[in-house]
């Protein structure tokens, strides 16, 4: 079943609501470095030590928002274990974004999501993929699709709008039963499945039912990725280059970047000087070392 919101921070913030009406437990774990809208709870960061409850993270966040939001390292299953081994009753839910793209793009590694998966199901505590990104994007199915795990919620936005104002959280029947009227969590919204971005949004969705648009999405990313890396080899500028499907990010960094920590250790003064001069050429970049860019079914291979 799925509930339709107006952004990707509305599907987050009931799909908390959600795991914690259904499960009865209060705690939830996010990762460092991965953002999922602008809800309070998840505006949180890392505190003093690896199992200390979260700081705000934004003015206007209050102490009390954050000390339920325990922070996980992304890629590294055993951080989370270590919050289940000190909460085991208390944890309603992981919230992760199966493909990192907040922290520019971090794939998983092969035991990551499995791992969450396992420790979640262990833990009876809710799996909740924040696909606002990923969904229809990586494979129509998504993350899930993509790396073929199930979580128990999933989050979408952006693209099942077709550019227009929408959110969407969704789960078993079981679970969503949990949601007024049928069981006693609320939510609601005025203009949650509004008319004019179901249209848009089931537009979007019947072109990216097309055989063969999401091989072509990759391809164009594939030769984007490559060229980009050729050119940065003829500069002698270290650039890596971290792909998944048509989503991307350019980090100025010499080695591999799989985890907040290298990421933070790119060169991000390199990146602003690039962005810059991209500018001045006419080619507007995500403006943020930590974002990601997308190619889309318009793009075409003409330079
Ligand atoms: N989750 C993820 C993974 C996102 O990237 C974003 C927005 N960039 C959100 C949630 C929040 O979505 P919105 O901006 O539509 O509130």
């Amino acid at each position: 079943m799925v509930r339709f919101v107006n952004s990707g921070t509305e599907a987050t913030m009931s799909a908390l609501r959600l795991a914690r009406a259904y499960t009865g437990r209060s705690k939830i774990v996010k990762f460092e470095g991965g953002y999922h809208g602008h809800s309070d709870a998840l505006l949180v960061a890392a505190g003093s030590g690896a199992l200390a409850h979260g700081v705000p993270d934004s003015a206007g966040v209050t102490a009390s928002f954050a000390q339920d939001t325990l922070l996980g390292v992304f890629n590294d299953p055993a951080s989370v274990e270590a919050h289940f081994d000190a909460f085991p009753e208390d944890i309603a839910c992981v919230i992760v974004e199966p493909v990192a793209g907040n922290m520019g793009v971090v794939p998983p590694h092969d035991r990551f999501l499995q791992g969450l998966r396992d420790l979640t199901e262990k833990h009876n505590s809710l799996l909740i993929f924040d696909e606002v990104i990923t969904g229809f994007r990586v494979e129509y199915g998504g993350a899930q699709q993509r790396y073929g795990i199930n979580a128990d919620i999933t989050c979408l936005g952006k693209i099942i709008g077709g550019g227009m104002p929408v959110g969407a959280y969704g789960s078993s029947a079981e679970i969503m039963a949990t949601v007024a009227p049928l069981g006693a969590m609320y939510q609601a919204g005025t203009l949650s499945g509004n008319p004019v971005a179901m249209a848009a949004g089931i537009a979007t969705l019947e072109q990216l039912q097309e055989p063969g648009v999401y091989n072509a999405l990759g391809a164009k990313a594939a030769s984007l990725a490559a060229g980009l890396q050729e050119v940065f080899a003829e500069a002698e500028i270290p650039l890596r280059i971290n792909r998944v499907s048509s989503m991307m990010t350019l980090f100025f960094n010499a080695g591999e970047v799989n985890s907040w920590e290298t990421v933070l250790a790119s060169d991000r003064e390199g990146f602003g000087r690039f962005f810059h001069r991209m500018l001045e050429e006419g080619v507007y970049l995500p403006p943020s070392p930590f974002e990601a860019m997308f190619v889309s079914t318009a793009h075409s291979d003409a330079i």
